[in-house]
């Protein structure tokens, strides 16, 4: 059995950090929504594979189509709520431990300023744009992905080891004004947490 937080979680073992209550907002086959812990903002929310895979890459090609259409879905309803939202993605290559939160997949879903979008762009030099349908194409390598608002496609740049940890809540809580307050396990943020699920209507 793999030992996954996260594959446990999407089979219904309640958090216990979350004192035994339910994050998950919506699912659906291949995918479940629930704020971040860490919330370092209202609206934060992660895109769980249900599938225990390194990377959305690392999908099947059925849930990678699946996953456009889930995106899509939680965009839009975030969008209504908080305004322009970004897609923020690390994806490792399930080999190495590369400075991923977690190695379970999973896309970072924020509200997104102009700002925050440059402060995004400015982590690496080399992004190249890709269209959503060749997300398949970086199966079993390490990337960052980012998607800004406006923007069809994700901007994407293969990355070596060594990336910091956490590395998009350091630069949302820059843009915060928070500097010091990215990691999750020092900073939950259960208030924003539940504030995002209240909010939440799909
Ligand atoms: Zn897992
Ligand atoms: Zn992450």
């Amino acid at each position: 059995m793999l030992d996954c937080d996260i594959c446990d979680e999407l089979n219904g073992e309640l958090p216990s950090w979350l004192e035994n209550e339910s994050r998950l907002m919506v699912e659906d086959e291949h995918f479940a929504l629930t704020p971040t812990l860490g919330c370092l903002t209202p609206g934060y929310v992660l895109i769980w594979s249900k599938s225990h895979v390194p990377s959305m890459a690392s999908l099947r090609t059925r849930e990678r189509a699946a996953l456009l259409a889930f995106l899509a879905r939680v965009v839009k309803t975030l969008e209504a709520e908080y305004g322009a939202v970004a897609v923020f993605e690390h994806g490792a290559d399930g080999l190495s431990q590369a400075g991923n939160c977690v190695d379970h997949a999973h896309f970072h879903l924020f509200p997104c300023s102009n700002g925050l979008g440059q402060r995004l762009g400015a982590l690496r030099e080399n992004w190249s744009i890709l269209d959503w349908s060749e997300l398949g194409s970086l199966s079993g390598l390490p990337y960052l992905l980012h998607s800004l608002p406006g923007q069809p496609n994700p901007a994407v740049s293969l990355v070596e080891e060594g990336i910091k940890s956490q590395l998009v809540r350091r630069v949302l809580a820059e843009d915060l004004g928070i500097p010091d307050q990215w990691d999750w396990a020092l900073f939950p943020f259960l208030n924003h947490l539940r504030e995002t699920q209240r909010r939440w209507s799909l």
